[in-house]
């Protein structure tokens, strides 16, 4: 009896439905009506865009329906909304996740939103305090945010570190006693316990630290099915081999495996060097025996990093045009010896080469990394990749070179990383997706325009052709311009643990 009610009950509204004009799969779970006003229209329906969800392979046009910051329908038939978004001749995409944005206020987040992202996560350095870092930040910011426990805060907080984002001091030179060791630990399984996302690992910024010490971070990290983010130890090269960071990532393998952590290999373009190709093939192996290993990379054949950097100590005979490609960003100068040597003490970012452009785009276009910034500003001086990364992408692989299809490229920054995160932190099952229920983090752009206009000289030059981004169903950027006053984001955590 009860059972024929409810199916007369469904009769009556896919009935009610029909009418109103909404096929296709609107309307999951009977929660969406109570978020539908009693007109039955959305807050917001973004009409007539090329919907493109990398999960379920959907790549037509759609109206998209939203209420209560979650997409509530996906139809082929009209939408009736309080605001409407038109997006003809647009792609609808899920936001872009930054797995890698070391920048979280409020000018990088502009530039990121500008670059489509949605979510910008601290996941390589991280920090020290998870619970303070998280309060900063809620209700004040314009996209996601979230952050890892960080290995190198953590070692810089315990051995009293000068240095500012990356340690000058003890935390890059010097062993870490017995003490030390269980302090850092400590403060790694309370970050976890608060709800970081990840762990963040850098024995290249922390060159003391022991391979032993890494396998403990590792441990830690697989108590709570933590991902190990990753900057692989700069390995020195032996005689008659490329420079090249082998055993640097020999070393973050061997510590997944025999810990079970999860491992992710960060901006795998630069530190992978010479061996970019071999490691994507290590990795690809690793996986097809069941290691969780994953990887990502950023479009730009130049890095940037701290100038007091560990990796570039011992470095004062080496020639003046060793120094001359490195630039620095403060002024836009290319570097001496004298220089270097000067700002060195001084201290700040420095931009220097990477890799070759083949193995950039041998990263880039592989199909087993994500597309992660690496991104940092600091009042307009900094990196193009903060505000280009995602729409160079777009624009010169999928678009100019070919090299990419559009589906591919958007799972590099949407479904991939929100399955990178998503066993530790389920909040990331409702992201990365255009699914009916999932969180309203969209972004939709120009496929014919869409490219980066940052460059190393003027990097904060917002990219072009991202047209909409909505975050939980607000509109950030509309029109191309940023909208001034909202703060949807939102700090996105893995569960807490007593
Ligand atoms: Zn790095």
């Amino acid at each position: 009896m009860v059972r024929i009610m409810i199916q007369r009950a469904r009769y009556a509204r896919s009935l009610r439905l029909a009418a109103a004009g909404v096929l296709a799969f609107a309307l999951g779970s009977g929660g969406a009506r109570s978020v539908l006003a009693q007109d039955g229209s959305y807050d917001v329906v973004i009409t007539n865009g090329r919907v493109m969800d990398p999960e379920s392979g959907l790549d037509g046009v759609r109206n998209v329906g939203i209420s209560g910051g979650k997409i509530r329908a996906i139809s082929a038939g009209a939408l009736k909304g309080k605001q409407t978004i038109d997006a003809k001749g647009l792609v609808v995409a899920p936001g872009f996740i930054d797995l890698h944005q070391h920048g979280q206020d409020e000018e990088n987040y502009q530039a990121k939103a500008h670059d489509g992202v949605t979510t910008a996560l601290e996941l390589e350095v991280g920090v020290a305090d998870v619970d303070q870092w998280y309060g900063g930040r809620e209700g004040k910011a314009l996209i996601n945010f979230g952050a890892s426990a960080g290995h190198i805060p953590a070692r810089m907080a315990v051995m009293h570190d000068p240095g500012q984002l990356l340690p000058s001091g003890d935390a890059a030179h010097r062993e870490a006693t017995p003490e030390e060791m269980q302090q850092i630990m400590a403060l790694l399984d309370q970050g976890l316990r608060r709800g970081a996302l990840a762990v963040g690992v850098g024995p290249a910024y922390t060159e003391a630290a022991t391979n032993w010490e890494i396998v403990q971070v590792f441990r830690v990290a697989a108590k709570y099915h933590a991902s190990c983010h990753i900057h692989i130890r700069a390995g020195a090269p032996k005689v008659g081999e490329p420079a090249g960071n082998f055993p640097g990532f020999e070393e973050a393998m061997a510590a997944a495996a025999t810990s079970g952590a999860p491992l992710h290999i960060v901006h795998i373009q630069s530190t992978g060097g010479p061996n970019v190709a071999y490691e994507l093939q290590m990795i690809s192996e690793a996986r097809s025996r069941g290691m969780d290993v994953t990887s990502e990379a950023y479009p730009y054949t130049m890095g940037m990093t701290s100038i007091q950097a560990a990796f570039l100590d011992h470095k004062e005979n080496e020639p003046d045009s060793y120094f001359a490609p490195m630039l620095w960003p403060a002024t836009g100068e290319h570097l001496t010896r004298e220089s270097f040597l000067r700002y060195r003490k001084q201290g700040g970012m420095i931009i220097l080469p990477s890799n070759t452009q083949e193995n950039i785009d041998a990263a880039i276009e592989s199909p087993l990394t994500m597309i992660a910034s690496d991104g940092a500003l600091f009042n307009g001086k900094g990196h193009p990749r903060t505000a280009g990364t995602y729409a160079r992408v777009l624009g010169h692989y999928v678009r100019e070179e070919k090299t990419l299809d559009l589906m591919t490229a958007l799972k590099k920054m949407t479904l991939m990383p929100a399955q990178r995160l998503e066993k530790r932190a389920p909040a990331f099952k409702d992201k990365g997706r255009i699914r009916v229920g999932a969180d309203a983090d969209i972004t939709v752009f120009n496929a014919n325009t869409v490219i980066d206009k940052a460059t190393y000289e003027k990097p904060l030059q917002y990219a072009e052709g991202i047209r909409f981004v909505l975050v939980h169903g607000v509109s950030v950027v509309k029109d191309g311009q940023l909208v001034d006053g909202v703060f949807p984001g939102h700090g996105v955590r893995a569960p807490l643990v007593q």
